[in-house]
């Protein structure tokens, strides 16, 4: 069988044996309730505390606040707004931009809608960039929360979130950042920063399904999202996921070792390559700070979602846009917010690295996509001429 190649890591990751080692004896005999007061209990809840330390470690946040489990980066995002609007009752609006997750953004709509939340969405410019003197425009003290993402999902773009924060504090709104797209792909370090709450995904760096974290900054108000039991001090109610938390503190362990300078350069060369190689392709996202797994391209005349068939035949799995929005022929919110040319939105791919992707990887993808954007191209009423 042809051997796949994965390009697809902002997606999702494989799994890493060492966490998958780590979580089996919480699937097998280690299966008790870190509630309980009982010998089973032990094991379980020690291993709780442990994936703790692990995840606080890998934020550099020792010492700072505490890790809320939760069952994934939606979660996490959907607990820490709804927690600072709650806190705060007179203050009834929210910063965001307009580029976020739909995580973000379809809850804030949803607040915008049925509860009477004013949310401002910061635009960005076409390099992904977020609006500054429009962000300073809309804080305020009438707003409670400011929550913007760490690095973007489809073309990899950084937000200065250090620099953010600290205009959020000035104006007294609580700050989050959607960071399951930064850690475990760039280092974040959250010691001495203004940011209050952090959301991150273990699928998103070699941990499982199904589990996230929310890291709240010592001191800041909360208010739980799902009550019940006294599980997580009350924080988030529930029999905890150990076999998943335990994954997830394995994964953040091993993230702390990833070299993302070897990353880059891989990405650098499947970026450069394709330019070398293909006309009319342009690189989408900050050319100065971005996610070094993350390469966002867009081919003029040709169509994105025709290009990702024809690449997932030659075996080769990307993105066209945000995965969510696969399937659908329109731009990605993403590209559209960019406001990247007509002829080349329709054509945008993502390629996402993992530590695991080889050269050789990279090269057989130099070979493919030429002759895939040419073909397509060629069916183009416009292609084949504006690219000569
Ligand atoms: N935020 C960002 C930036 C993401 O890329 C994703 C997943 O694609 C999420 C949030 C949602 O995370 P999860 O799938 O763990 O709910």
């Amino acid at each position: 069988m042809m051997e796949r190649v994965y390009l697809d890591n902002n997606a999702t990751t494989r799994l890493a044996p060492e966490a998958l080692q780590a979580m089996l004896p919480f699937l097998t005999e280690e299966f008790g309730n870190p509630s309980s007061l009982h010998g089973q209990g032990r094991a379980p809840a020690r291993a709780l505390m442990a994936a703790r330390h692990a995840v606080l470690e890998l934020l550099g946040a020792e010492a700072d606040g505490e890790i809320l489990f939760t069952s994934g980066g939606t979660e996490a995002d959907t607990t820490a707004i709804r927690s600072a609007l709650a806190a705060d009752p007179s203050r009834r609006e929210i910063v965001t931009s307009t580029v976020e997750h739909a995580a973000v953004l379809a809850l804030c709509d949803h607040l915008e809608r049925q509860e009477g939340v004013t949310v401002h969405r910061i635009p960005v410019d076409g390099d992904g960039r977020l609006d500054i003197e429009a962000y300073r425009a809309a804080l305020s003290p009438r707003v409670a929360l400011v929550s913007l993402m760490w690095a973007n999902n489809e073309t990899g773009t950084v937000f200065p979130v250090e620099g953010l924060a600290e205009l959020a504090h000035r104006a007294g709104a609580l700050f989050h950042t959607d960071a399951v797209q930064a850690v475990g792909k760039m280092s974040v370090g959250l010691r001495g920063t203004d940011i209050d709450m952090l959301s991150l995904s273990a699928h998103k760096f070699h941990g499982p399904k199904g589990v996230g974290a929310l890291w709240l900054r010592r001191g800041v108000p909360f208010q739980p999202l799902i009550r019940g039991g006294r599980q997580q001090r009350g924080h988030r109610a529930g029999t905890e996921n150990i076999p998943g938390i335990v994954g997830l503190g394995r994964a953040a362990e091993l993230a702390l070792c990833v070299d993302h300078g070897a990353v880059r350069l891989l990405r650098d060369r499947l970026e450069q390559g394709i330019l070398a190689r293909v006309p009319k392709a342009r690189v989408l996202g900050d050319p100065l700070d971005r996610l070094p797994n993350t390469s966002c391209l867009a081919f003029d005349f040709a169509e994105g979602e025709a290009i990702l068939m024809l690449l997932d035949r030659a075996g080769i799995c990307v993105s066209s846009g945000a995965a969510c929005a696969s399937g659908a022929m329109e731009p990605s919110h993403v590209i559209r917010a960019m406001k990247v040319p007509f002829t080349a939105a329709h054509g945008a791919i993502r390629f996402s690295l993992s530590r695991w992707t080889t050269a050789a990887e990279i090269d057989r993808l130099l070979e493919v996509l030429p002759p895939v954007v040419d073909q397509l191209r060629a069916l183009s009423p416009f292609g084949a001429e504006e690219v000569k």
